[in-house]
């Protein structure tokens, strides 16, 4: 699958100025260094559509991408940056809140987790968050590429084990890497599923 047309809409700091929710609308969040750049990337098909690797400090932006004159693909600001004052934490919590609160035309949450680590502190509080709100939510575990199908599968299923408590299903997953393209299809075809349904 391919996206023919990524276009750059805006960046706000306020979902307010987002633009008409006329269009589905697609979240990809997680922690900083996670690969959501390369991710938004690589489903774009374009080198730089996202920028990789916010640095911490710099204004944490919501920015809106219309596909193919179809759908928004939206990369909010990351979360767990190691060295980030309370203030600017609260403001992003404010800000990510707001958003996923009241965007209506907000179709899924894609959160992305490195699939080389074990279930994160940060990752399930907000997984638990998205789930709190109920929001639609689906995983896309990243960086597939750096080690063993295997070992990826035993992440999920530590995931599958923590959430079982709270969830009552395990939200759709996805395996990616940047650098092999995997992923892209699947996650591609899902948008476009939730998008004709
Ligand atoms: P972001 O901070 O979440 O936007 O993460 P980036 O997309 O900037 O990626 C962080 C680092 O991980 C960069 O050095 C990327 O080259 C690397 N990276 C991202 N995705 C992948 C992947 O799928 N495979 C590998 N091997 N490296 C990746």
């Amino acid at each position: 699958k391919e996206i023919k047309q990524a276009e750059f809409i805006i960046s706000n700091t306020d979902y307010k100025k987002s633009p008409e929710p006329n269009l589905p609308e697609y979240a990809f969040i997680g922690r900083s260094n996670v690969g959501k750049s390369s991710l938004i990337n690589m489903l774009a098909g374009r080198k730089s559509l996202a920028k990789t690797s916010g640095r911490p400090g710099k204004t944490q932006l919501i920015n809106h991408f219309l596909m193919d004159k179809r759908w928004y693909l939206v990369d909010l600001p990351g979360y767990g940056y190691a060295k980030v004052s309370k203030k600017a934490q609260a403001e992003w919590g404010s800000m990510i809140s707001e958003y996923l609160k009241n965007r209506e035309n907000l179709v899924c949450v894609f959160v992305l987790i490195d699939s080389r680590l074990e279930p994160q502190k940060a990752d399930l509080e907000f997984i638990n968050f998205v789930g709190a709100n109920q929001l639609p939510i689906a995983f896309i575990f990243t960086k597939a590429d750096k080690q063993s199908i295997n070992k990826t599968q035993k992440v999920i299923s530590a995931y599958k084990k923590t959430l079982k408590a709270s969830w009552e299903e395990f939200p759709p997953h996805f395996i990616s890497s940047a650098t092999s393209g995997a992923g892209k299809n699947e996650v591609l075809g899902f948008i476009e599923q939730l998008n004709d349904a």
